[in-house]
């Protein structure tokens, strides 16, 4: 088979186009709001009514007629005729000239106003109201009117969205104690290598090791939104990894670990080869993760596509970061799904490589006026404890001349 290595941008350009171009996830179930977490709306939110659905005050404070405090002055006061809660409506006469109205955080403006007055901007004396100091009141000031926010019918959030925190608190706003979502496509995790151990009921030799990839991708899967499906270790023979891909047959993606560089137990690609597979990759000018394989199998109706990660452990989470968290994220039903990069400053000196991006191991430190990124120390990509001390890869772009401490770096964030 023809080895297709790529760029970085290139191999990424890959996984977007074929990811976009998949055809929506169509399942969908109703799900109750928390349970939501981490699901992607299968329909949009749309408001039930106008946000705020009243004139609402955003101060604790007196509601008044801007004209009428404007006018205020050693000798002119204004007088107070009553006091409104937040969760009450005023239901007396509508405010007149001269009058105003003790309000709270979240009441709404009672007619006949229109602003509010800071407590702390007036001095309060039985039932008259004084200017501490000369001060203007603009028409609105401390209140966000009925519909600023949004208009009933408007969408608050869109089909596509993932689920976080934020968009809990929206569709709480609109009374949403449910919401559809997409059923979570299902990740087959296919670890290989004739050194690896289960973690349950077996003591690994000396150079055995636990199978620990399995258990990153899966969480990574999750994060995603995607459900799992971790398959029994595939040891390095075709016949096992042949009764793996028959058993993961069923799933939407396949991630298979290991097994994808030039060794001779090297068999993944063979494996994939003989399935059928069109291949987009078989490699990025990347490190770690060089060896990484994506492309597709036919199936019956379409296709099922698959990548094949380098078994090395930071390998495998920065391949998972760069190109699979897309891709799930697509197969999730999300419509926004490139990775995101933030900046920072480079802390010290660091070597250039002009052949291969490098995205590295790093800690991220931000203070409030500045971000500086470190890369942790670490022995290559098998180091999975200095890849758990860091919390960002750092990104060195290709290039002949070094780095210099304080250069602007991009950092993948994960
Ligand atoms: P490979 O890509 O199969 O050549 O593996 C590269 C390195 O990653 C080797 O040192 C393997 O022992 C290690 N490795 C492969 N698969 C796993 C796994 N599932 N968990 C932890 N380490 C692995
Ligand atoms: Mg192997």
């Amino acid at each position: 088979m023809a080895e297709r290595v790529l760029s970085y941008e290139q191999a990424l350009q890959q996984v977007l186009e074929h990811a976009h171009a998949l055809t929506p996830a169509d399942v969908q179930e109703r799900a109750d709001l928390l349970a939501a977490l981490g699901c992607v709306l299968a329909a949009p939110i749309t408001a039930p009514r106008d946000h705020p659905s009243f004139d609402r005050s955003t101060r604790d404070g007196f509601a008044v007629r801007a004209a009428d405090f404007n006018a205020l002055d050693a000798n002119r006061t204004l007088r107070l005729i009553g006091t409104l809660r937040a969760g009450e409506s005023w239901s007396s006469l509508p405010l007149s000239a001269g009058q105003a109205i003790e309000i709270m955080t979240g009441a709404p403006l009672p007619a006949g106003a229109d602003a509010v007055v800071m407590l702390e901007h007036v001095v309060v004396e039985g039932e008259t109201l004084r200017l501490a100091q000369p001060r203007t009141l603009r028409i609105g000031e401390h209140v966000v009117a009925r519909g600023a926010e949004a208009h009933s019918g408007d969408v608050l959030l869109p089909a596509g969205r993932r689920i976080g925190a934020a968009e809990i608190a929206v569709a709480a706003s609109c009374g949403c104690a449910e919401v559809n979502v997409f059923a979570k496509p299902k990740v087959a995790i296919i670890a290989t290598g004739d050194e690896l151990v289960e973690l349950a009921g077996q003591q690994p030799e000396s150079w055995q090791i636990f199978n620990s990839n399995s258990y990153a991708l899966a969480a990574l899967v999750q994060q995603n939104g995607a459900r799992p499906h971790r398959l029994p270790i595939a040891r390095d023979n075709l016949a096992d990894l042949r009764a793996r891909l028959a058993a993961a047959r069923d799933c939407d993606l396949m991630l298979f670990s290991g097994g994808v560089s030039a060794g001779k137990f090297d068999l993944v690609e063979q494996l994939l080869t003989e399935a059928g597979a069109e291949f987009s990759f078989t490699g990025a000018k990347i490190q770690p993760g060089k060896p990484i394989v994506f492309g597709r199998l036919p199936r019956e109706q379409g296709w099922t596509y698959f990548f094949g990660l380098p078994g090395n452990p930071i390998s495998t989470q920065v391949c998972f970061h760069l190109f699979v968290a897309p891709f799930v994220r697509a197969l999730a039903g999300e419509t926004e799904i490139a990775p995101r990069f933030a900046e920072a400053h480079l802390a010290e000196p660091t070597r250039a490589n002009p052949d291969l991006t490098r995205f590295l191991p790093a800690e991220l430190t931000s203070a409030f006026d500045d971000a500086t990124v470190r890369l942790v120390g670490w022995q290559g990509s098998g180091d999975l404890t200095a890849n758990a001390r860091a919390n960002c890869y750092c990104v060195l772009p290709l290039r002949a001349a070094d780095f210099a401490a304080g250069e602007t770096m991009r950092v993948l964030l994960r």
